[in-house]
């Protein structure tokens, strides 16, 4: 589950990471009076509005802009609210905005020039460690830093069961060029971010920029963070913070009835029970000349009305042309799967696509006798092949 940037912030901050201070605010007279109590609290004198969607590179798309005064503050913050901010993480057709952050200016000046670094935790799933990526390079776009000038990131290994080493977040400051109170302070900030990725059950923190103020303090400007779903039972203050309408339509819908469902970008549903099956069901999508527009996993239970809430799920895809039913009879069986299809077929009326079946194991002919004998636009097959060379022939 991914966060809007002002919910990492406050998790990060709940560690003892220092952030940039900011307040969210879902009209421009509420972006006002976050402002001027920002600058009760902290003094700043600019302002920063910061549009909060589950995309990154806002700044490009001006999603982000400083505001010098209040009047500045209330005509950004009207620009921002509602548009349609389209960055290079985005849709062609962008995210709208519903809310802004409003924080204060940390770029002011001072003894030094801010100066912006990169910083991420994430887990390393080849060696089982978590692992910290940093780099000099802050504030624009990591991919091209690791393309271009790749020996500018450094990666350091954690142990999970050492935990982070004092020397570790000696080593960052260190490789990050810093000295005096800026290398302390980054110690510190590294410490805290990998208690806050630990402690949160988390699978990344990006914090891009980190930033070094003019006065050598060290804190988090932007926050990307993604939760580890699986944990999500152990922190419902955080589950408390799930935005629906930064998500998939059709996920939230699937995850409501239990559904097992990730929406892709083909021409052809699948419906499968078991995740190996739905993988090498998408695979044989693909030979057949077919692109999958989903993964979909109904899991143990295919009935009727698991299967009809499936049906529905992937025909509310325009771009779907056909339907691949792929489900291995152990536990459950065919015949009672098949009699869920022709039922919830029923039920949903007319299907605008063809739906090809093929349902294997205990009491397989007797299901495809069922289809075959129901008399609607529903081919049945045994084999994986015959199932190929009619996803094929329905394409074509
Ligand atoms: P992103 O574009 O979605 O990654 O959003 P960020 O939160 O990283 O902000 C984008 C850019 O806005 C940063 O890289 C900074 O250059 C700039 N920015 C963020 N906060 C401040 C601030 O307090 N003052 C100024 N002057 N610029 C800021
Ligand atoms: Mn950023």
């Amino acid at each position: 589950m991914n966060l809007h940037e002002y919910q990492g912030k406050e998790i990060l901050n709940s560690f003892g990471v220092e952030i940039q201070r900011g307040i969210v605010a879902q009209t421009p007279a509420e972006a006002v009076e976050a402002a001027k109590k920002l600058t009760e609290e902290t003094g700043t004198g600019w302002h920063v509005i910061k549009a909060q969607v589950h995309a990154g590179g806002r700044g490009k798309g001006g999603g982000v802009k400083l505001a010098k005064n209040l009047q500045e503050v209330e005509q950004i913050a009207g620009d921002i609210i509602g548009m349609n901010l389209i960055t290079p993480q985005t849709s062609a057709e962008g995210k709208k905005v519903h809310q802004v952050l409003v924080t204060e200016d940390v770029y002011y000046p001072g003894d030094s020039e801010p100066e912006e670094y990169y910083m991420s935790v994430l887990l390393n799933r080849a060696n089982g460690k978590n692992m910290i990526m940093y780099s000099t390079e802050g504030g624009m776009d990591i991919e091209k830093v690791a393309e271009d000038t790749p020996h500018l990131i450094f990666h350091e290994e954690i142990d999970p069961s050492l935990g982070l080493m004092g020397f570790q977040a000696r080593k960052i400051a260190f490789n990050l060029g810093l000295s005096g109170k800026a290398f302390k302070e980054m110690t510190k900030f590294v410490s805290a971010l990998y208690k806050a990725y630990t402690n949160s059950d988390s699978s990344l923190f990006e914090i891009n920029p980190v930033l070094k103020t003019s006065d050598d303090k060290i804190i988090a400007v932007d926050a990307k963070v993604t939760l580890d779903d699986n944990a999500l039972f152990r922190h419902k203050d955080y589950e408390a913070m799930r935005d629906i309408r930064e998500e998939n339509e059709a996920e939230v819908e699937a995850k409501a009835v239990g559904l097992n469902y990730v929406d892709l970008d083909g021409n052809v549903g699948c419906m499968v029970n078991g995740a190996g099956l739905a993988m090498a069901t998408m695979d044989l999508i693909k030979q057949a000349g077919g692109e999958p527009a989903n993964f979909l996993d109904v899991g143990g239970t295919a009935d009727a009305e698991r299967v009809e809430a499936a049906f529905n799920l992937i025909l509310k895809d325009p771009n779907v042309k056909a339907i691949l039913v792929n489900i291995f009879g152990g536990i459950v069986r065919c015949d009672r799967v098949a009699q869920g299809i022709v039922d919830a077929y029923k039920s949903i009326g007319t299907v605008r696509v063809p739906i090809i079946v093929r349902l294997q194991g205990t009491n397989a002919d007797i299901a495809k006798k069922l289809i075959d004998d129901s008399g609607l636009d529903v081919h049945s097959v045994i084999e994986f092949q015959e199932a190929a060379d009619k996803v094929q022939e329905v394409l074509s």
